[in-house]
């Protein structure tokens, strides 16, 4: 291995990683002078001699810098690099200075730390450093420091972020919208539908059959856009008057929605089953939405010529719990697979299925409101399986 030394030139010199080769034997020096005057909390020493960690940090001697590092802080050449350092590392690097010396006082050798820089050009730079400590050797004790440069990585987690924020916000906002709205819109539609009632009820024997057919267009128009916007209005609650989660047995969930749907299963002559479901961490009330919106439209959608049957079942999958909700139905064709989570979207004409076009947008919203993810599949003329997961609860 006579090339050994060779070799590690060439990578000094090629690597696009900063490479600096220190001498920390004074810093540790002084270090040990301290523990000897009865120093044993470097964080509280350094806490309360803040110009203790300058004298220290500037007793670091750098024996030398590879060519990526000089380059990356934009300097003219690696003699205005190393003959002013501190103008690279300013005030805000001192808790980085002060977070490697006390691990290097306490014994450690491998220390790795974020600091901020700014370049010869006063560029601002974020870098990832590792400092390893070598063997002391001749009174020197040799660190070897490689540093990334991670600012555009934590510029773009930055804007990222910013950008969720401002995302979060008008989805927030849009909720609010839709609920207020809705819930606005309740009192003067209900005007509308209790007063064309009346109509209805009251002057139908002094109408002809024209007119009392109009009214009865409107009452049912009324009734409709009620049922819209009760829909809607639950909607919108799911994200902003959600509970806490805690633990809900999804056994009993399902139970109660099956009692509340017995009529329905009774008319329809159907038949609901499940498995041994587990309990997760949930907002009880909008577990059962979900479950009573998939379940009866699995019984809603059903093939006139066969017994409906919608099966709920359950398998572990990784952290999550994968549910199925199975029924032998209509079927959803491919193409609209998609488009069956979306706002208003019915694959129906009106009078075919009762429904406003929000149960399965509001299940989309609460499995994702939870942590999961929900999708289906689908095969006409032989039935849908609803399948959507949701975190485990931790053992
Ligand atoms: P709604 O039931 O009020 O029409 P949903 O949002 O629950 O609204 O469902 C949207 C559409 O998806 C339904 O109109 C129907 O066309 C289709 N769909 C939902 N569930 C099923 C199912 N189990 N089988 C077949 N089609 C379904």
């Amino acid at each position: 291995m006579a090339n050994l030394e060779q070799r590690y030139q060439e990578i000094f010199r090629l690597t696009p990683v900063g490479l600096w080769e220190e001498d920390w034997g004074k810093v540790l020096a002084a270090l040990d002078e301290l523990k000897a005057q009865g120093v044993t909390d470097f964080v509280g020493y350094f806490a309360d001699n803040p110009s203790e960690v300058f004298r220290l940090a500037a007793l670091v001697q750098i024996t030398d810098i590879n060519d990526y590092t000089w380059q990356l802080f934009e300097a003219r050449d690696k003699q205005e690099m190393l003959t002013s350092l501190s103008e690279v590392f300013d005030e805000e690097s001192f808790p980085v200075f002060m977070q490697q010396m006390v691990a290097f006082a306490v014994g450690e050798t491998v220390v790795e730390s974020e600091a901020y820089a700014r370049t010869f050009k006063g560029n601002r730079l974020h870098v990832h450093m590792v400092l390893r400590r070598l063997e002391p050797a001749e009174g020197r004790v040799p660190v070897l420091l490689c540093m990334i440069d991670i600012s555009k990585r934590k510029q773009v987690e930055l804007q990222l972020a910013q950008v969720n924020l401002e995302l979060k916000r008008s989805n927030e906002e849009l909720e609010q919208f839709a609920y207020v709205a809705s819930h606005d819109l309740q009192e003067p539609l209900r005007m509308v539908a209790s007063y064309s009632q009346l109509l209805e009820k009251r002057y139908a024997a002094q109408l002809d059959e024209r007119a009392r057919k109009y009214i009865s267009y409107s009452v049912d128009g009324a009734k409709r856009m009620q049922a819209l916007i009760a829909d809607l209005l639950r909607l919108s609650r799911i994200g902003m008057q959600g509970k806490v989660f805690e633990p809900v047995s999804v056994n009993d969930v399902v139970d109660r929605v099956i009692t509340d749907l017995s009529i329905t299963i009774g008319d329809v002559g159907g038949r609901v089953t499940r498995d041994e479901l587990p309990s997760v961490s949930a907002d009880d009330i909008q577990m059962g939405q979900l479950f009573q919106n998939l379940i009866s439209n699995g019984l809603k959608f059903r093939r006139p010529d066969i017994v409906p049957e919608v099966q709920v079942s359950v398998s572990r999958d990784g952290d999550d719990w994968h549910f199925r909700i199975q029924d032998n139905g209509i079927g959803i064709d491919a193409e609209h697979l998609e488009n069956v989570f979306v706002i208003f979207q019915r694959l129906h004409k009106r009078g075919e299925y009762e429904g406003t076009g929000i149960g399965l947008s509001a299940a989309k919203k609460i499995v994702e409101r939870h942590g999961g993810r929900i999708w289906i599949e689908s095969i006409v003329g032989e039935g849908s399986t609803f399948h959507f997961t949701l975190p485990a609860l931790k053992e």
